[in-house]
């Protein structure tokens, strides 16, 4: 696990490397991700540093419910409800994980690809 003072995600929450934030709360923030793959393309993260979904343990169970309940309310208010949206965690390398604190990607704002093009 990297020392929290190097974890890109970490700083963000923190406020120390900006962003374009959408939602926070004690516990989770999200933002736009820097490079798009879809119209709307927010980052849920929780404000803990796990670095992936193997590293959540038991004790995260309330946290994962809330950082998932709060990515329904963004989603919500950034007008994806009605037309759906996809909520992604990448868990490691071979799913394309490249920032190693535990988000969901929540993509909308139009027709999305099949899942693994
Ligand atoms: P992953 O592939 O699931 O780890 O996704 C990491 C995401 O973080 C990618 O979609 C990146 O575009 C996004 N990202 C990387 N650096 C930044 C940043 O500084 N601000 C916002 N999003 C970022």
């Amino acid at each position: 696990m990297l020392p929290l003072s190097d974890c890109l995600f970490c700083k963000i929450a923190e406020g120390t490397i900006p962003s374009r934030k959408v939602y926070e709360d004690e516990a989770v923030v999200a933002f736009h991700d820097i490079q798009p793959q879809a119209p709307v393309h927010l980052l849920v993260i929780p404000k803990k540093h796990i670095a992936t979904m193997n590293d959540c343990a038991a004790e995260d169970q309330a946290l994962l419910g809330h950082l998932l309940l709060s990515a329904r309310q963004i989603a919500q208010e950034a007008g994806l409800a009605e037309d759906g949206y996809r909520l992604i965690n990448n868990c490691g390398r071979d799913a394309g994980q490249v920032v190693f604190h535990v988000h969901w990607h929540i993509l909308g704002g139009g027709k999305l690809g099949p899942l693994n093009a």
